[in-house]
């Protein structure tokens, strides 16, 4: 048997005759750039998201990058950030000129040990960016509490975890503003990049608006040096019929997941994902963790089965972040994430027999 480790085909071809309905109304509107569907997405994702407001931007970096520069958090400040996570997150504290001050990740959740940001604040800290990874909701209400304490802000990196929860209240919602992601593979996808921001503030959801579009509210009169980021109108026509059905999709994954956990528990030294007290996950990924990775990896190949790294190469020793000198050992629990976890597939429309096939494999290699 033959199963993709994610199967985007199989996803759109279930929106096929709708997508292309929206093309052609996009098409004949003559209208690309910042326009009703975009408008529509907005308001449709702030509800889903239980937000005030939405505003769409170009893709998941972007998102954070424009999050941290309408805080005018830039050079001389710095960001806490999980020391495990995929480097958009790094990135954007970098390119707004700031310093990233990793922490460690819980080993059970791979989310941000929340016991282990208070002593990396410092004068300079401005800001934490917890980050949802692999669709489990950071332990977000007591990173508020840090926050609040400290008299920082929190941008939360939800490009994973659209639809998660903490204690009932919405990744994406808890921080003062949030980026998100709908690029392809997301659990809200687009048919190309996409982004965007969720808040409650209407002055920063208003800066969003002009930073992402040239620094300008209104054409060749700009206020501030912007950019431009912007979702533009077939992408958010695209993703207005996706949303309707993310919330079901998301329930599949989490019943993919629940089959896993269940048929995997005690299989060979595998770690299975842990969820946190009051945290729910959109099983964006199901990462498991084993010492004999390459090998298991090889096998599910040979018997058709495609897996992914999810990331083998953690942030501080990526040639990119050089400049900090960071050792390997500084972060280990990164380290060894990164040298120890395998993401089995998992997507809406896996069936049953899929799932089966895929635990009997790992289930055959360990015996
Ligand atoms: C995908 C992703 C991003 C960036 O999103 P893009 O749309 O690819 O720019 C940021 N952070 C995390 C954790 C991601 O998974």
């Amino acid at each position: 048997m033959n199963i993709p480790f994610l199967d985007l085909k199989k996803i759109n071809q279930y929106y096929e005759q709708e997508l292309a309905e929206e093309l052609k109304s996009v098409i004949n509107s003559g209208w690309f750039i910042i326009g009703n569907k975009l408008t529509e997405f907005e308001k449709n994702y702030a509800n889903f998201n239980n937000c005030n407001f939405c505003v769409g931007v170009g893709n998941g970096l972007d998102a954070l990058i424009l999050s941290l520069k309408s805080l005018n958090i830039g050079k001389g400040d710095e960001v806490i950030v999980p020391s495990n996570t995929y480097i958009a997150s790094w990135l954007a504290i970098s390119y707004v000129g700031a310093k990233v001050m990793p922490v460690e990740p819980r080993i059970d959740t791979y989310n941000i040990d929340v016991d282990l940001i208070e002593e990396k604040i410092t004068s300079k800290t401005k800001a934490i960016m917890p980050v949802n990874l692999y669709g489990q909701s950071a332990e977000l209400d007591k990173i508020m509490l840090i926050a609040k304490k400290h008299n920082l802000f929190v941008v939360e990196d939800n490009a994973q975890a659209q639809g998660a929860t903490c204690n009932g209240k919405l990744t994406g919602s808890y921080g003062h503003i949030n980026g998100t992601s709908f690029y392809p593979g997301k659990n809200l996808g687009a048919l190309g990049d996409g982004g965007a921001i969720t808040t409650d503030d209407p002055e920063l959801a208003s800066k969003i608006k002009v930073l992402r579009n040239y620094g300008s509210q209104q054409k060749y009169y700009n206020e501030i040096k912007g950019y431009n980021s912007r979702l533009d109108e077939l992408q958010a026509a695209f993703l207005n019929i996706k949303l309707k059905k993310l919330s079901s999709e998301n329930e599949q994954r989490v019943t993919i997941a629940q089959n896993y956990l269940k048929q995997l528990s005690g299989v060979g030294d595998i770690y299975l994902p842990v969820i946190a007290n009051g945290c729910t996950s959109n099983y964006h990924l199901f990462v498991i963790r084993t010492a004999k990775r390459k090998e298991l990896q090889q096998y599910l190949l040979e018997k058709g089965i495609g897996t992914v790294i999810h990331y083998p190469v953690p942030p501080h020793m990526q040639k990119a972040y050089n400049e900090y000198s960071f050792s390997k050992n500084q972060f280990p629990l990164a380290t060894l994430i990164a040298e120890t976890c395998l993401s089995l597939p998992i997507f809406p429309g896996m069936n049953e027999e899929q799932i089966n096939y895929i635990c009997d494999t790992v289930k055959t290699f360990y015996a």
